[in-house]
């Protein structure tokens, strides 16, 4: 885990486009990590609201983290494309 170096850039959300700096590529990747990893960590913790079992139902909070699991690596596959580009 590297320390991060860039805090004041924090609540300034920037466009999501081609074309910025590869700097902050790596930035925003970084951060879809942490997001990925963060929102991973609550989906399993136990819950009293989500159904039992690899299958079971999630509750809302659960399913709204799973959604925004998908939307952040969909995000992030982007950014490693126009990385390799
Ligand atoms: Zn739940």
């Amino acid at each position: 885990m590297r320390p991060k170096e860039d805090v004041t850039s924090r609540g300034h959300e920037k466009p999501w486009r081609a074309g910025v700096p590869q700097r902050d590529q790596f930035q925003q990747l970084q951060a879809l990590d942490d997001a990925i990893a963060w929102r991973r960590a609550r989906i399993t913790a136990p819950c009293p609201d989500c159904e039992p079992g690899p299958d079971g139902r999630r509750c809302d909070d659960h399913a709204c983290d799973l959604d925004l699991i998908a939307a952040y690596k969909q995000m992030a596959n982007a950014t490693i494309k126009n990385l390799s580009t």
